[in-house]
């Protein structure tokens, strides 16, 4: 049995991937982190019993800012395959603390390479790169578009790219950066502007609440389906040859378009019930985000299927259903 090891485990994508890589008769290891609250919530559905035999989900209590414990870990799993999923992922949050998402989405991803590299375990390492990387240079973006990030989120995942770049150079790891365009699901952390519109629009629709607050809504994204994300990331790791992949579905809608989508959805005018905030306004934005997969697609096999408009109903319709249960 192959065994894979998840950082982030317990985040949208870490539990889309974990569910993917069972159905493909994986072991799968992750790490967690200790909380005083349960965070666990999106893979509860797959826990196991630890006193069952044959156990397809193993946990691990870990984080990004302890080096020893990493190396622990690796030497203990010695997995086949590691995604690195773990990261402080948000963008706003970002500018408030610079200096911790430095520590964690950037430096943890040395750490994470550097057990790798210590304890000489031949496995394949994916590294969840981001279009936010590209920041201020214009669409469309693809493998070869120059870098120019525009928040401590996106500079510490430059630095990440550059880091497994360096360790597939310069120590012959099968390092793979997946440069995702934003994906997007009911399992987004409810902070994001799509799930944020989703479930405004479902509470908005069942009278539990009137307006929700946004910032700019000019913003162009290319929002994809989370869920067939995580195909792209195993697939990168199955290839013949460690190379970079831009994974998007093509599609520029702007965060006005995506807030109709879902106000649509439940029957409502949304211009009724979108207040401005400028809380919500970052100090640097990026104003337009649309990727090229077409690497992805030539080599992978790999397409998006699910378009912005999709993604809204179905977000919509996963917080209507949520609502009623
Ligand atoms: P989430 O924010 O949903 O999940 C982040 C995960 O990282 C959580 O499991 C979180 O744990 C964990 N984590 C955070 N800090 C630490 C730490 N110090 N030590 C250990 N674990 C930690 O992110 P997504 O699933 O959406 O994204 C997955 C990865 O892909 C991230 O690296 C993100 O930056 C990147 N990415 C995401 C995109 C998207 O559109 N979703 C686009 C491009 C890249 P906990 O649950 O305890 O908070
Ligand atoms: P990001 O692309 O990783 O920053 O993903 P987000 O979902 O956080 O933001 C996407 C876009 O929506 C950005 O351009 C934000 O400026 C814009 N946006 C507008 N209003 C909001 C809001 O209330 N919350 C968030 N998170 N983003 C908002």
């Amino acid at each position: 049995m192959k065994r894979a090891l998840i950082t982030g485990i317990t985040g949208q994508d870490g539990s889309y991937l974990t569910e993917l890589l069972i159905s493909k008769g994986y072991q799968v290891h992750g790490i967690i982190r200790r909380s005083s609250t349960f965070n666990t919530g999106r893979i509860d559905h797959l826990y196991q019993d630890p006193h069952e035999r044959d156990q397809r989900l193993v946990l691990h209590y870990g984080d990004l800012t302890d080096s020893s414990r990493l190396v622990t870990l690796i030497e203990k799993i010695r997995p086949d395959e590691v995604y690195h999923l773990a990261a402080q992922s948000h963008v706003r949050v970002s500018f408030d603390e610079p200096e911790y998402t430095g520590n964690t989405t950037g430096v943890g991803t040395t750490r994470l390479l550097e057990a790798i590299r210590m304890v000489g375990v031949d496995t394949r390492y994916y590294q969840a790169s981001s279009s936010e990387m590209f920041g201020a240079t214009p669409p469309p973006q693809d493998e070869d578009t120059p870098f120019y990030p525009r928040s401590p989120y996106g500079a510490a995942k430059v630095y990440g790219y550059w880091m497994a770049r360096n360790y597939r150079e310069a120590h012959g790891l099968f390092a793979v950066n997946g440069i995702l365009f934003n994906h997007e699901s009911p399992r987004r952390g409810e902070t994001f502007v799509t799930r944020k519109i989703a479930r405004a629009a479902a509470r908005i629709a069942a009278g539990i609440e009137e307006n929700v607050y946004l910032g700019n809504l000019d913003a162009v994204r290319d929002w994809g389906y989370a869920e067939e994300y995580v195909e792209g990331m195993w697939r990168m790791l199955q290839a013949d040859q460690a190379t970079d992949y831009v994974l998007a579905t093509g599609t520029a809608t702007t965060v006005r378009e995506f807030t109709r989508y879902c106000f649509e959805r439940v029957g409502l005018d949304w211009e009724k019930h979108v207040r401005f905030d400028e809380t919500y306004l970052r100090p640097t934005e990026v104003d337009a985000l649309i990727g090229d997969a077409s690497k992805a697609q030539r080599e992978l096999g790999w397409k998006a299927q699910t378009m912005p408009e999709q993604l809204a109903h179905l977000m919509v319709d996963a917080e209507t259903t949520a609502l009623g249960r």
